[in-house]
């Protein structure tokens, strides 16, 4: 059976941007300030402190990416807390929280929330009709995986 999950009106909105990215980040949610402003945003520490700065606008910081935020917002979008992800990583430099960068990654897709990882993908994202309305996505039905070891 599939399960749904609603996102609302009002999106939250979780951006991370590596530091050759914030740049980047920053000229983005300037140019998108109006969309912006409707949903609810967090983000990891530097680059919410950045926007927050940027944008004048109350933005729930997570730690810092190195120091626990990609997990802290890996387990928002695990407990249904976060709709969206635009997260600009650095595919040019080593890294020392790649694998948290990869776990990132990995637990979106696993709960299937949209997900841009450069501008181009963060314009098509915000500028979707999708983002204005309310949203069904399928999500994981955990009982058959719960119940697998049982007989
Ligand atoms: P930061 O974290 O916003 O605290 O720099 C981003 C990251 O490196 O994942």
């Amino acid at each position: 059976m599939t399960i749904k999950a609603k996102m609302p009106l009002s999106k939250t909105i979780a951006l991370v941007a590596h530091d050759n990215k914030k740049k980047d980040m920053l000229e983005w949610v300037m140019y998108n300030k109006g969309s912006l402003s409707k949903h609810k945003i967090c983000a990891t520490g530097t680059t919410g402190g950045l926007i927050e700065e940027a944008l004048n606008i109350k933005v729930n910081c997570f730690k810092s990416g190195p120091y626990g935020g990609d997990q802290q917002i890996g387990a928002g979008i695990a407990n249904g807390e976060i709709d969206i992800l635009i997260f600009f990583w650095d595919p040019l430099t080593q890294l020392p929280h790649d694998p948290d960068v990869k776990a990132l990654l990995r637990i979106a897709a696993v709960w299937n929330i949209p997900v841009a990882c450069d501008r181009a993908s963060a314009d098509f994202i915000i500028s979707s009709d999708l983002i204005h309305r309310e949203y069904e996505r399928d999500v994981p039905n955990l009982s058959g995986h719960m119940n697998r070891l049982k007989k």
